[in-house]
Formats: C-alpha cells, structure tokens, sequence
C-alpha cells in the first residue's frame, strides 16, 4: 500500500467528466493541461479510465440525463479518491440553476472534496485545485493504511505466539 501511495502522490491520474456544461470550465480545464499551464508537470496524466484514476474532476450543474453515469464512474475510482467540482454551476447550479432538466449541484450525489470557483474556472484555480488535492490523497492513503498497519501488527504477534506455543508443545513433547 505504501509503494502505490509514493508513486499516487508523484503522478495522480485524473478523470474528467462533463455532467452538463455549457463547455466553458472543459476549455479551461484543457489549457491547464495544455503546454502553457502545464499541469502534466506535477505528473498529472488526464486518463479515459475510472479504475486507474485518483482525481475525479467533474464540471456541469449535473443533468438527469449526466446524473446515473457521474455516480457510476465514482464507484469504480478506487479509493483513496478526490473529487473537484469545477465552475459554479457544479457547485449549486450556476446559470443552470432552477432549469427543468439539471439538479442544481454535484453533492446530491457524490461528495465533494474540493471547489473551484468562477463562470469559466480560471487554468491557476483547476492547477490549485489538483496541487490541493495531492495532500487531501495523501491524508486519505494515510486512513487507509493505519487499518493494514494495526492488523498486520495483530497478525505479527499473533504468529509469534502461535509459534511460542508450538515451540512450547515441541519441547514438552521431547521432555
Ligand atoms: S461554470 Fe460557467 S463556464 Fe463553467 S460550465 Fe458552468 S456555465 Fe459554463
């Protein structure tokens, strides 16, 4: 668990996903991993699959049509994961917000750890926003790993006394 952690922390892997926008905080997000902003440089990688991603990065007011994939895909990003809720119509709706087809916000849900503000999201927010989520993965690995690390501690000195025990039936055996 550790050695995956290490290499997470290097180079988290993201998914994008497009609950609804109007496309604004999609361009933004593109230009912060494009050449000028260049988010790659902290070892992000935008990848197409759920299952080897880190960072979940969604923008939209999140549509009825958007709603059942956005749930799905976060089920099938291991844990620990991060969720970003990009632009101000991710967060509550935006200019979306009260229409007849959008659910005026991502926390209905799925949780969010993190919020970018603005109509687009500026490049230097999304980039704070990952560079953020780097630490709230790194807490979130420690979580996890404290339970791994007390049961391999029990099982140690489980083991030790098995083995105490059977040394004990071996030498009463020869006596
Ligand atoms: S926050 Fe603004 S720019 Fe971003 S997707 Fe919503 S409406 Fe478009």
């Amino acid at each position: 668990m550790k050695f995956f952690n290490a290499f997470r922390k290097k180079s988290p892997w993201i998914l994008h996903y497009n609950a609804g926008s109007c496309n604004g905080c999609d361009i933004e997000i593109l230009a912060a991993l494009g050449p000028r902003y260049d988010l790659e440089r902290f070892g992000v990688i935008n990848t197409g699959n759920p299952k080897q991603s880190d960072i979940f990065l969604v923008t939209g007011p999140v549509t009825y049509r958007s709603r059942e994939r956005l749930v799905e895909l976060y089920c099938q990003i291991p844990e620990p994961k991060v969720v970003i809720a990009v632009g101000s119509c991710t967060a509550a709706g935006g200019v979306f917000r009260g229409m007849y087809n959008v659910e005026d916000g991502i926390d209905r849900y799925i949780p969010v750890d993190v919020y970018v503000p603005g109509c687009a999201s500026s490049p230097q927010l999304i980039i704070d926003a990952v560079v953020e989520s780097l630490q709230i993965l790194e807490r979130k690995s420690k979580a996890i790993e404290t339970p791994f690390k007390l049961f391999g501690a029990v099982e140690t000195v489980a083991g030790k006394l098995s083995r105490l025990g059977m040394a004990k039936k071996v030498t009463d055996a020869e006596d």
